[in-house]
């Protein structure tokens, strides 16, 4: 395997350097070091240096073919007069951030004799870069220049991303952000675990006795936030129930959750309220028909594949005719927003098995669908196991991205967010598509970070966006469903304080 081997001796921008470093060999082995001691100590194909010297960044580079520095010099932060210096601190490092890594990302391409399609972005945020920009005052062309030429991003992609930060603005303009919040709440239970997932979600049959107990804590928490949010005069926005899979839980106790919301926060004047139904498997015509009850706006049933042999080889224990099913009986009983989740580049699959899925996603006519490059993070099964599937070919191309979007339009559905994980397989995009109204306004809020998104639920991670959305922190509840059972009053606490100090 090649090795690469980086030494910090600045580590200002370590973060970004790495990832950059990163998504260019993404099947290298990288070792990372802090004194030359410890970079002597371990073998690297390639290696880099990074240091300051006075305001230069350098970056040096080494393999057997080729030697170099290269450098960016930064601007400098500090006048001697205080009141002089007139540039926020913010601003500053932003400046020096960018130059060092449309420095280093030429030299990226020279190695490699290749460019990304996101150029030197390594943040999952792209349309969020474009609507900042738009949200100056730029127009799309200053905007779309900007991402071009300082960003290096592709002409397409920086289309993608321009085209969704004004969607995004569009379907926003009636949310209040300084006083409205949205709500997450979690239910971390599947029928079988994954092969892929990273999400903390454990298997139903060995909690089943347990799912009341975990509702109880819920609906603690449930009743918590909505006093502490009343208390600062907040507006509740959107909800989405997400997971796991929501649908896990049987009738009543879904029954139990959705009266526990409205006692607490009334389903008056929500925007959207969304249900992630998930797994075909675990939806049935009892479920459904209690969703239907509430003011649920939209579902999602998902996928992920239409083809039998991969699901069955990445853990879903579904059938392609379950997902069929799951689909009708939800426009049976009246579902008009449906969402319906795929993945490409998954183990085996290549684009004519792509094809097929979206031959038969286009039979069933979503209002709305979501793509995902497979992202295979270190807690993933799939990357545990990963020798046992070295034989498979894991690939994703800008083709089977491509046709992906072509089937999306050809439904009548545009792109209205996206976003990029770490370790995504092609340095690709998730995209959401949706027909002109049916678009998941809590998925472009949690993509913007324009206003508070409280998360209820073990694992849930709150975040509390303030002063316009410049600042953001996050409380986080203990992912461990035991965990968060027993110690839900200080997960209460933990919010309390949260939300006193920053909302
Ligand atoms: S359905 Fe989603 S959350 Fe559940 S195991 Fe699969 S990937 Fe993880």
């Amino acid at each position: 395997m090649f090795k690469i081997s980086i030494l910090f001796l600045d580590r200002e921008f370590e973060h970004d350097i790495y990832e950059l470093i990163r998504a260019f060999y993404p099947e290298s082995e990288i070792n990372v070091s802090y004194t030359r001691e410890e970079q002597d100590a371990v073998s690297g194909d390639l290696r880099f240096r990074v240091e300051k010297q006075d305001q230069n960044c350098l970056i040096h580079y080494d393999s057997e073919e080729r030697r170099g520095v290269i450098s960016a010099e930064f601007i400098q932060g500090q006048s001697s007069d205080a009141l002089l210096c007139c540039k926020d601190p913010h601003e500053i490092r932003k400046e020096n951030k960018d130059k060092i890594k449309y420095a280093l990302y030429q030299l990226l391409v020279k190695l490699t004799g290749r460019t990304l399609p996101w150029g030197n972005l390594t943040g999952i945020r792209p349309a969020k870069l474009a609507m900042g920009m738009i949200e100056s005052g730029m127009k799309n062309t200053e905007a779309a220049k900007e991402m071009r030429e300082r960003y290096l991003v592709s002409p397409q992609k920086t289309a993608l991303a321009i085209t969704i930060a004004n969607r995004e603005r569009e379907i926003l303009k009636d949310i209040d952000y300084e006083n409205g919040y949205s709500l997450y709440v979690g239910i971390p239970f599947c029928p079988s675990i994954c092969l892929y997932c990273s999400f903390s979600s454990y298997p139903l049959k060995q909690w089943q006795d347990r799912v009341d107990l975990y509702l109880d804590a819920l609906v603690k928490e449930i009743q918590a936030v909505s006093r502490m949010m009343k208390a600062k005069g907040r507006v509740l926005d959107t909800i989405y129930i997400g997971g796991g899979t929501p649908t896990t839980l049987e009738p009543e106790q879904l029954k139990r959750l959705f009266d526990a919301l409205e006692d607490s926060f009334g389903f008056d004047g929500l925007a959207e309220f969304t249900v992630e139904a998930g797994r075909p498997d675990s939806i049935t015509a009892e479920k459904l028909a209690m969703i239907r009850n509430y003011p649920v706006t939209r579902i999602s049933v998902n996928p992920q594949t239409m083809n039998q042999e991969t699901l069955d080889i990445i853990g879903r224990r579904h059938t392609v005719q379950e997902t069929r099913q799951a689909f009708l009986l939800a426009r049976e009983q009246g579902f008009d927003n449906i969402n319906m989740d795929l993945i490409v580049g998954l183990p085996g699959e290549d684009i004519s098995m792509v094809e097929n899925t979206l031959r038969e996603i286009r039979e069933l006519a979503p209002d709305s669908m979501t793509v995902h490059s497979l992202a295979v993070k270190r807690a993933a099964r799939l990357n545990i196991f990963k020798d046992r599937y070295q034989e498979m070919t894991f690939e994703n191309n800008q083709q089977i991205m491509d046709l992906t979007m072509k089937t999306a339009y050809e439904m009548g559905m545009g792109p209205y967010y996206l976003y990029r994980q770490k370790n995504m397989k092609g340095n690709f995009e998730n995209v959401g598509y949706a027909k002109v109204d049916k678009a998941g306004i809590y998925n472009i809020l949690i993509m913007e970070e324009k206003q508070p998104i409280i998360a209820v639920g073990a694992g849930g991670s709150s975040k509390l966006v303030h002063d316009r959305g410049k600042r953001i922190e996050r409380v986080e509840n203990v992912k461990d469903v035991w965990n968060y059972i027993t110690r839900i009053d200080e997960m209460i606490e933990r919010k309390r304080a949260g939300i006193e100090a920053w909302l």
